[in-house]
């Protein structure tokens, strides 16, 4: 029986091409659901591209995922704004203007997407927001979840505020230990290089490597007194400051010619611990390590306070560098009233000093909820009273903000340096954001002067105007920080992938070569040099289309973070181009010059390589000459060798030949009785000069008589031995 034509086998294989036709089917529908989930989740074009994405779904060595987390991952996109209305909207022109920022009303709910330039380019961005109500901002209160990507970790175990988890929690992370995969970790001091190595690429670190270099007293000095060298006349922002005892001599010179109080300061101290004011420096000793600085004696008062003001900065890049200001801090008063120092009142700190955890001890600390009182007040106090006072607030900020700018930059080869040495493959998100503290104090003609830079600002809440200014400050910073660019699962599977193809050298195709996350920075930096002239005067850049997936991960998180911008206002790259230009040469001449290049041990160093250069040019030079005179021999050897071989045999036989008939010269008996007669009257000469017992009595004394000498000559020796003088005839 034929079973081929029996119903039984057709119905089987009507089956079986239903089946195929149905798995067909469901992979096309999936791939197409993969492809726009990931576009909705900004990722990189490249990411996006859905055969990727498909054969990453498909990927035999992807963990089994559970229904119900594949669930959560492709949930339905929120609600969108339609394209067209956002490209309308001067927002999602990002580069080269002043984003709308938190106050986009569309910002809420819509998924940005537009067009960002950077360097000249127009990139496509395409990124979901994940943003809070508006209203809900600066009230402290619970933020809408919603928008939130409850996916993200983060760890803060290593902070002392309880208020980074909380916050952290409302925005709808999920707070891991350390040892977990956390999106973000949030620690109060500098982590080890080794955790920076060991980072992920979807990880976020709230530290930057060698920050350090502007958070410590006497780096900071370093950093700015060598950009000072370089610019004296843009690097007026901070007081004169010496560091000692290596500059005991320059600052002793110093105070001679002016009439001058300082203030010194322990390296590396803080909270105001171990400062006092002197005006006379003979007083210090040679061989302590202080910092020592010109006191600003006449500072802005107000209500007859000295006071400084807490800047919250925000660097969330450093390659290219890109920093925001949040438009809230801090002013902190000193509590007894200001008068200009004299002996009589230089120790006295609450006067003089403006720190909270000295002022907290006095009792004349004021805690107020008003704005225009109290011992700490809002920086929008401050910006009211000044324009009460009629000075310009706006130009005072931007001054302030220059500040800023030129003390990264003064540490900007270092932090790129060491960022690339920590993260050389993370090409998806920035590795690192950091908030820092930039105490500023303002003298009387309202120029500003950065004291110290805090890694790590106090986050406690003790007072209602600090947590009013903290929290929506770590709130907007979270939301500002680009973690949700990167997909956790993704990237994990990418790198096992890497790892398993590393494992077993499976050769062919290379993996798809990592865009450069940071790539940007030396086109931004060229790019006020190279642009269309016309370009830069109209302010307006070149619109040229991309390549899609041409750094897609640095445009979209540029545009990620000026959509995210909240109470934050990006001061780098300033929105004006001729700014821009101005900072740009800080970049080149820091990067030219070494920092170290100007410390004592640095020259010494440099002396000493010197000299080591010098002894090993000479010892080559040696060396050379020596190969020379080999080399000499050597290519007349060769010169022998390619004469020809009749005339190499020619010589060799004659040479032969005189060797072979050599014999000695006649010799006839007269000469020989000549010489006789010559060694004969040598021989009488000898000894009749004595001249051996001379020799020999000489070494006798000087005790230089070998064993030899008193075996040879016995008699001499022993008439030496007997006290009789062998010079003198017998
Ligand atoms: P710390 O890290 O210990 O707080 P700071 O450098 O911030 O040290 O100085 C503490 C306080 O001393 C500042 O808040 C400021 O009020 C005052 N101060 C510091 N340097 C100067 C200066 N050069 N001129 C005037 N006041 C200063």
């Amino acid at each position: 029986m034929n079973l081929k034509n029996s119903k039984f086998y057709k119905r089987i294989q009507e089956l079986r091409h239903f089946s195929k036709e149905k798995i067909r089917k469901s992979r096309e529908q999936r791939t197409r659901v993969s492809v726009s989930r990931a576009l909705d989740m900004a990722l990189s074009e490249q990411v996006c591209s859905d055969r990727e994405w498909f054969s990453s779904e498909q990927s035999p060595t992807a963990e089994p995922a559970s229904p119900r987390r594949r669930v959560k991952k492709f949930r339905c996109p929120k609600k969108k704004a339609s394209v067209g209305q956002q490209m309308d909207d001067p927002y999602y022109h990002l580069a080269g203007g002043q984003s709308s920022g938190g106050n986009s009303p569309m910002q809420a709910e819509a998924k940005l997407q537009g067009l960002i330039q950077l360097n000249n380019t127009t990139y496509r961005v395409d990124c979901p927001t994940r943003v809070l109500n508006p209203l809900k901002i600066n009230d402290g209160g619970p933020e809408d979840r919603s928008g939130s990507d409850s996916k993200s970790t983060i760890c803060v175990t290593n902070s002392r505020y309880a208020m980074i988890g909380k916050i952290s929690k409302t925005l709808g992370y999920r707070l891991v230990k350390e040892s977990k995969l956390w999106n973000i970790l949030w620690s109060d001091s500098f982590p080890g290089v080794e955790l920076f190595k060991n980072m992920k690429r979807f990880q976020q670190i709230n530290h930057f490597p060698g920050m350090i270099e502007i958070c410590r007293k006497d780096l900071l000095s370093r950093n700015l007194n060598r950009m000072q060298k370089q610019f004296p006349q843009d690097y007026k922002i901070f007081p004169k400051t010496w560091m000692l005892p290596a500059d005991y001599g320059d600052a002793m010179n110093y105070a001679l010619n002016h009439k001058r109080t300082f203030i010194l300061k322990p390296d590396s101290g803080a909270q105001g611990r171990g400062i006092w004011l002197t005006n006379d420096l003979k007083t210090i000793g040679a061989h302590e390590r202080l910092i020592c600085q010109t006191y600003i004696h006449r500072p802005l008062l107000i209500d007859g306070y000295k006071f400084d003001l807490r800047v919250y900065t925000l660097i969330t890049s450093v390659d290219p560098l890109r920093i925001f200001v949040y438009n809230e801090g801090l002013a902190r008063f000193a509590t007894n009233k200001y008068v200009e120092p004299t002996p009589g009142n230089s120790n006295d700190l609450y006067m003089h000093l403006t720190n909270y955890s000295v002022n907290k001890r006095n009792s004349h600390y004021e805690l107020c909820d008003n704005d225009d009182c109290g011992s700490k007040r809002k920086l929008s106090a401050i910006n009211n009273w000044m324009r009460r006072h009629n000075y310009d607030v706006d130009e005072f900020w931007s001054n302030v903000d220059d500040v800023i700018i030129k003390t990264v930059l003064s540490a900007w080869p270092v932090l790129k340096h060491n960022y690339h040495a920590c993260f050389p493959g993370h090409d998806k998100i920035q590795a690192c954001f950091e908030i820092l503290g930039f105490d500023i104090l303002v003298d009387w003609k309202l120029k500003p002067y950065i004291l110290e830079v805090n890694h790590s600002p106090s986050f406690h809440t003790n007072e209602q105007v600090d947590r009013e200014v903290k929290r929506p400050l770590i709130r907007d910073t979270l939301n500002l920080v680009s973690t949700s660019l990167a997909d956790k699962r993704l990237i994990l599977k990418e790198d096992r992938k890497r790892v398993k193809q590393r494992l077993l050298k499976i050769r062919g195709e290379p993996p798809a070569q990592r865009h450069r996350l940071n790539g940007g920075i030396s086109k931004a930096k060229i790019d006020v040099k190279t642009s269309n002239p016309e370009a830069k005067a109209s302010g307006n850049p070149v619109q040229i289309e991309a390549e899609p997936g041409d750094q897609g991960p640095l445009a979209q998180q540029i545009a990620w973070e000026d959509g995210h911008l909240g109470n934050f206002r990006k001061i780098m790259p300033p929105p004006d181009l001729a700014k821009l230009a101005y900072y740009s040469r800080f970049y080149a001449q820091s990067n030219q010059v070494s920092i170290f290049a100007e410390t004592a041990a640095s020259k010494k160093r440099e002396d000493l390589a010197r000299k080591m250069r010098i002894q090993i040019e000479e010892k080559k030079a040696k060396q050379q000459q020596m190969l020379n005179g080999k080399s000499k021999r050597e290519s007349r050897k060769r010169l022998a060798v390619m004469l020809p071989r009749a005339v190499r045999e020619k010589n060799r036989m004659s040479l032969f030949r005189m060797r072979e008939n050599w014999s000695p010269g006649f010799i006839s008996d007269a000469e020989e009785r000549l010489r006789h007669t010559w060694l004969h009257m040598r021989s009488e000469a000898i000894r009749t000069l004595k001249i051996t017992e001379n020799i020999y009595s000489t070494l006798y004394e000087s005790g230089h008589l070998t064993n030899t000498d008193m075996v040879v000559y016995p008699h001499l020796y022993h008439n030496l031995q007997h006290g009789f003088d062998i010079r003198q005839n017998p």
